[in-house]
């Protein structure tokens, strides 16, 4: 072909550059390049691009030449001679299209924005070169000199070889080129001569064009070996080759705990392959929920365009890993218009639908492995609720809580409990501490076991924050048990034995109550909700619950404590002899140690108690008299 081609039957041609060319060659080359290994990305895309074109055009066009010819990019490096080869089947190009596609810049601007680039020393690295519609030239950080050999695939073609030493000439030539498509050849700079060696070629392209939909072969072997799997539908996928790909993409040695290929056509078109990882990644554990640089990998035409790409999802849904391709958006898309891309707002919009659908329907279908996500994933879900206010109410049907009527380890959503709650019951309870053992032993909980009424538990920290702004579901009002206004005009029957203090007893005591505890209480009330225990704290009807108290505490030390109510069980046998005791004698110093006792083991059972000495000497003060009288 070389004999061939020097045959001259037509001169070597010399064209200038236009004048913004050569500047823009010259910031490539010399200023602004930091990973010269992207001149192969961009090789490889423009093969891949010229391939897809072919592919497409063979599809209505029956004279294309060589119909037959195997789609492939092939690359053959010298590590000797420091020779690079690479060659594609795809649709080349007539001698104008290589004028108009190798001698101009494609975007008006561009030389602009990257001299500004420049003067702010910025580099210019793999992601932004190949934006601005300059990949082909990347290739002069590697070399000094490229040439092109390229026939077109329209019927009839012939072959043209360009070539420049990107200085502000370059030359065409009529070539006898066999077989359509384009080779790009040159030999690699000293300081570049890793690139001629095989290792190092095969890792950029399984860094960059792994999922390339053409074969790359490097000589006789195929680099690639993973084809674009979120192109498939889902019967076409195979269970181990997807885990793999997950593996691969998301670096994580378990395999995912579900996926889900989805393929969008309308408005925008993508394809996309979502995987759920079985476990929190670190940084949602050790920094809670901050999932601030993940994101799946978009790419745009199978082409990589960003590994980790935050504006695909909301962030409280990056934890989701995979792939997202779409046609919609140019190969040469800034990172900035990425972001501010109607085409990635919808495409946002539609993904973050399709997942909670997704995790709907495992807690439907698959109720095992939504467990195993919702261990995992179920704080995500919380801040969504505060942040995703669209989705609110997909949000609060994934909600999933432990309760009075639910085993260990068993959870309940908010519809399931409100379709079994008793026709009288008005209110949606609730009860937050720090575990499920602490809030079943809390004397609140004691009317609504007793009566049977279901209560949620809550023990995950952020549950405070998000529960009660659900304000309501199927409009029953979520309340917490603490709340010193519920209804308990309804009671079992009472027996002899409980019955409750009269009102003449009751008075002094509550007074009494009062005067030891003082500033301290808010004030001290008969209670209708306790069953077993003397005494307990609630809150007020504006009064913030004890546990969202202690987290804001927890962040802001000097927050005041808000003051509680106590109510006491005038049907227990303590506050009854209190009472009888206050008849003999009211100044008994033993009553006020007494009363004070049970207000300190009412805060401590809530975590509230601040000086657990004065509570010990004063236990010690009661076991003396208790054994003292025997
Ligand atoms: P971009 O690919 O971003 O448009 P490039 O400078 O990389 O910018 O390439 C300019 C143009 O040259 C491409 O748009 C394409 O039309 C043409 N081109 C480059 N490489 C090839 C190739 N291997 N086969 C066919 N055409 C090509």
């Amino acid at each position: 072909m070389s004999e061939n081609s020097n045959n001259h039957t037509m001169p070597v041609q010399e064209f200038e550059y236009k004048a913004e060319m050569k500047q823009l060659l010259d910031l490539i080359v010399h200023s602004l390049y930091t990973h010269p290994e992207i001149f192969l990305r961009e090789l490889i895309s423009n093969a891949s691009d010229a391939l897809s074109k072919v592919r497409f055009n063979a599809l209505t066009d029956q004279d294309i030449i060589d119909r037959e010819t195997e789609l492939a990019i092939r690359i053959n490096i010298d590590s000797k001679e420091l020779t690079f080869v690479i060659e594609d089947s795809g649709v080349g190009m007539t001698e104008e299209e290589l004028i108009a596609n190798l001698g101009t810049v494609a975007k008006s601007g561009t030389l602009g924005f990257m001299q500004a680039l420049k003067e702010q020393q910025q580099e210019l690295d793999g992601n932004l070169i190949g934006q601005f519609g300059v990949g082909f030239y990347s290739v002069f950080m590697v070399t000094d000199e490229v040439t092109v050999e390229t026939r077109s695939a329209r019927p009839g073609s012939d072959g043209y070889r360009w070539r420049s030493s990107g200085q502000g000439t370059y030359t065409i030539e009529k070539i006898d080129k066999a077989e359509r498509g384009t080779k790009i050849s040159f030999k690699l700079k000293e300081a570049s001569k890793e690139f001629a060696e095989e290792y190092r070629v095969e890792q950029i392209v399984k860094k960059y064009s792994n999922f390339v939909d053409f074969p790359i072969y490097l000589d006789k072997k195929q680099l690639n070996s993973i084809t674009a799997l979120w192109q498939r539908s889902k019967n076409e996928l195979k269970e181990e080759e997807v885990n793999e790909f997950y593996k691969f993409i998301a670096n994580d040695y378990q395999n995912p705990l579900d996926y889900l290929p989805v393929s969008v056509e309308g408005m925008v078109t993508f394809k996309a392959l979502l995987f759920l990882p079985t476990e929190a990644p670190p940084e949602m554990l050790y920094r809670q929920g901050d999932l601030e640089n993940r994101g799946p990998q978009l790419y745009v035409k199978k082409v990589l365009i960003q590994q980790e790409c935050r504006d695909l999802l909301p962030e409280y849904l990056r934890f989701i890993a995979g792939v997202v391709d779409t046609e919609d958006l140019s190969l040469n898309v800034s990172r900035e218009v990425v972001q501010s891309s109607p085409v990635l707002a919808k495409i946002r919009q539609i993904l973050t639908g399709k997942i909670l659908g997704w995790f709907e329907t495992l807690a439907q279908e698959q109720p095992e492995k939504f467990r195993t996500f919702y261990k995992a994933f179920g704080p995500v879900i919380k801040i969504g609720l505060n942040t995703d206010f669209t989705n609110r109410d997909k949000l609060i049907e994934l909600l999933r809580f432990e309760s009075t009527k639910t085993e260990v380890d068993e959870y309940v959503t908010l519809k399931a409990y409100s379709e079994r709650m008793g026709a009288d019951q008005k209110e949606i309870y609730y009860h937050s501490g720090t575990s499920r053992a602490q809030l079943l032993a809390h004397p609140n909980l004691e009317y609504f076991q007793n009566m049977g009424i279901e209560v949620l538990l809550l023990s995950d920290p952020v549950d405070v924050f998000v529960i009660p702004s659900i304000h309501e579901y199927n409009k029953k009002p979520l309340k917490s048990i603490e709340k010193a206004d519920i209804d308990f005009s309804k009671q079992k029957k009472e027996t002899e034995k409980d019955k409750p203090l009269a009102g003449n007893l009751l008075k002094p005591v509550l007074k009494l109550f009062r005067e030891t505890l003082g500033e301290g209480i808010e004030d001290v009330i008969e209670s209708h909700r306790l069953v077993s225990s003397p005494v307990t704290l609630v809150s007020g009807k504006d009064g913030l619950d004890s546990q969202m108290e202690k987290m804001m505490k927890m962040m802001k030390s000097d927050m005041p404590a808000g003051k509680r109510i106590l109510e006491v069980n005038t049907s227990h046998p303590i506050i009854r002899n209190l009472a009888g005791m206050i008849m003999a004698n009211e100044n008994n110093p033993l009553i006020r140690t007494a009363m004070k006792q049970l207000y300190e083991g009412a805060l401590l059972l809530e975590g509230g108690l601040d000086s657990p000495t004065a509570f010990l000497s004063r236990m010690n003060e009661l076991i003396e008299a208790a054994t003292l009288s025997r």
